[in-house]
């Protein structure tokens, strides 16, 4: 029978990074409903995951639990804490009048007891905008965001994880080789056999064995070994809007007194950004900076003095980053996803959410037979593009709109920023008008007006705003008044994130 007539059964994930895992899950899920699908993911032995990637968005607690994981296994086995989003730490210039030089990007939403009063914001700017949201409370006082009897997966505001990447690929796996019979294979592979139409036949392997696949998921990393080195698919570079190309990355040990704050910090400096990522034993760092801008030793100079007594160089990991992604992310009867796919860098935590999006849309529009392929492809690839594009817009915003003049680095963020037409046709209407729900398409935007409100007004953007009636801007205010009571109740219910951690640990110690 042709190649093409055939059914899709044999599916291999090449690649046992967080991507291959996520991919094998959602999969994994798919082939409960689905009669006969039997997926494989390979990994060499030679060839380590990137192991950084330790910041999620809060739509991963929804794979996680779809893939039958318990959240008490993911804090217990991957060093995990909570995030209620990222603290944003100099990104404008200090001003005598800016009392903080911060502001947040938190998962809640930043309507005060529930109705958007942006416009009310605008006019008196009381406060700091991120202080219409739950989280920023919770955040300033290094507090849990779920409550001692809150359920699993679910909280008192919004919330994602910080982990260690690898203990996080290995719980992936184990739950796809347990939950769904998911076939693991170590081998190196060194190419691969094109069939029929110029689809995938099958692998070579480092030991000379060759084997057969319907259909190939590409998660090997930025080796990007098929969609690359077997598609040849142009790599769509975006490096002349997000500037930063480099990161050094040190992992920091902590005390098990030490207070964990509930967010990702990033510290803006001359040429780029510091992460700061709270882990239960450890902090994860990383420098991230442009090497237009700022050399390999300033930027470790830089890095050394952020840390101060007791960093080695010899400790830090220098990674290359590459801004952009691939022309077509599925190409015939493959795939790609995970860095494979694209990348940039890690500012707001895209890359993993991108890759669970993606898995889950291959794995719920995998057509029954190989001869369907292309249309659907096409369809998708369209999409994949818009996600990637729309998430380097929202990047690129958090430099573009701020003032800082202090390098040539920020002056090239700002005012020599290539910019896509939409963002700046978006920014030109925000300035008469705050954006409004309908100026995102839900499907292939993963950030929308909530969070567009947060970086914008966090970073001064001037909105105009509309003149209220006098009865209507009372009943905005008493909304705030009320929100600002309603978060010093919770903030009065809530621990801080360590003890809840602790207590969590010792509960789990004692049912054991
Ligand atoms: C500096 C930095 C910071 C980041 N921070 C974040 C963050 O905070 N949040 C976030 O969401 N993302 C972040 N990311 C991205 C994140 O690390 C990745 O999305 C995630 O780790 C997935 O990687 P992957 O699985 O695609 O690739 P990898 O982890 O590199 O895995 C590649 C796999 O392919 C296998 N492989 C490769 N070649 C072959 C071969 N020839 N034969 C067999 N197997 C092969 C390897 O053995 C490995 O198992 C960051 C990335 C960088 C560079």
């Amino acid at each position: 029978m042709s190649q093409l007539n055939m059914k899709i059964r044999k599916i291999a994930i090449v690649g046992g990074g967080t991507a291959g895992w996520l991919a094998a899950n959602h999969l994994g899920l798919e082939s409960t409903k689905r009669r006969g699908l039997e997926i494989t993911v390979i990994e060499s032995k030679d060839i380590p995951i990137i192991g950084v990637g330790e910041g999620t968005v809060s739509i991963i607690r929804k794979s996680l639990e779809n893939f039958g994981i318990n959240e008490a296994e993911l804090l217990l086995r991957c060093d995990t804490t909570f995030k209620t989003g990222i603290k944003f730490i100099d990104w404008m210039a200090p001003k005598k009048n800016r009392k903080n030089n911060f502001f947040y990007h938190p998962f809640d939403t930043p309507y005060p007891s529930g109705l958007d009063s942006t416009n009310y914001w605008l006019w008196n700017k009381s406060c700091e905008f991120s202080a219409l949201t739950k989280s920023y409370f919770v955040a300033e006082k290094n507090q849990c965001p779920k409550l001692r009897e809150s359920s699993p997966y679910d909280g008192a505001v919004n919330y994602a994880y910080h982990f260690d990447a690898k203990k996080f690929a290995d719980l992936l796996s184990d739950n796809a080789k347990r939950r769904f019979g998911i076939i693991h294979k170590i081998k190196t592979i060194i190419s691969a056999n094109l069939g029929e139409n110029g689809f995938i036949k099958s692998l070579n392997y480092g030991d000379g064995e060759v084997e057969e696949f319907d259909f190939f998921i590409d998660c090997s990393g930025f080796n990007a070994l098929l969609i690359d080195k077997v598609f040849d698919v142009p790599f769509i570079n975006k490096g002349d809007q997000i500037l930063a190309d480099q990161a050094l990355a040190l992992q920091v040990k902590t005390e098990s007194s030490d207070e964990i704050f509930p967010y990702t910090k990033a510290t803006a400096h001359q040429a780029g950004w510091i992460w700061d990522i709270p882990l239960t034993t450890r902090r994860g760092t990383g420098f991230v900076y442009s090497s237009a801008h700022m050399s390999e030793q300033e930027a470790v100079a830089e890095f050394a003095r952020y840390h101060g007594a007791g960093f080695r160089e010899e400790n830090v990991r220098k990674i290359p980053m590459k801004a952009g992604y691939r022309e077509k992310f599925w190409v015939k009867n493959c795939v790609a996803l995970g860095l494979a796919q694209g990348f940039i860098e890690p500012l707001e935590a895209t890359s993993i959410v991108i890759t669970d999006r993606c898995a889950e849309l291959i794995s719920h529009l995998l057509p029954e037979y190989l001869k369907d392929i292309d249309l659907r492809a096409k369809q998708i690839n369209l999409r994949v593009q818009t996600i990637w594009e729309r998430v380097i817009d929202f990047v690129q915003l958090h430099y573009l709109i701020s003032d800082r003049r202090d390098s040539t680095f920020w002056h090239d963020c700002t005012e020599n920023a290539k910019v896509s037409g939409v963002l700046s046709e978006r920014l030109l209407m925000w300035k008469s008008f705050a954006p409004d729900h309908y100026d995102f398409s839900a499907e292939v935007e993963f950030f929308h007006r909530e969070s567009f409100l947060c970086v914008l007004y966090g970073m001064d953007y001037p909105t105009l705003s509309l003149e209220n009636t006098e009865e209507y801007m009372v009943f905005l205010k008493s909304k705030i008044d009320t929100h600002f009571k309603d978060a010093e109740a919770l903030v009065g219910k809530l621990i801080s994130h360590r003890q809840w951690l602790n207590e969590f640990y010792a509960y789990a110690a004692n049912k054991q």
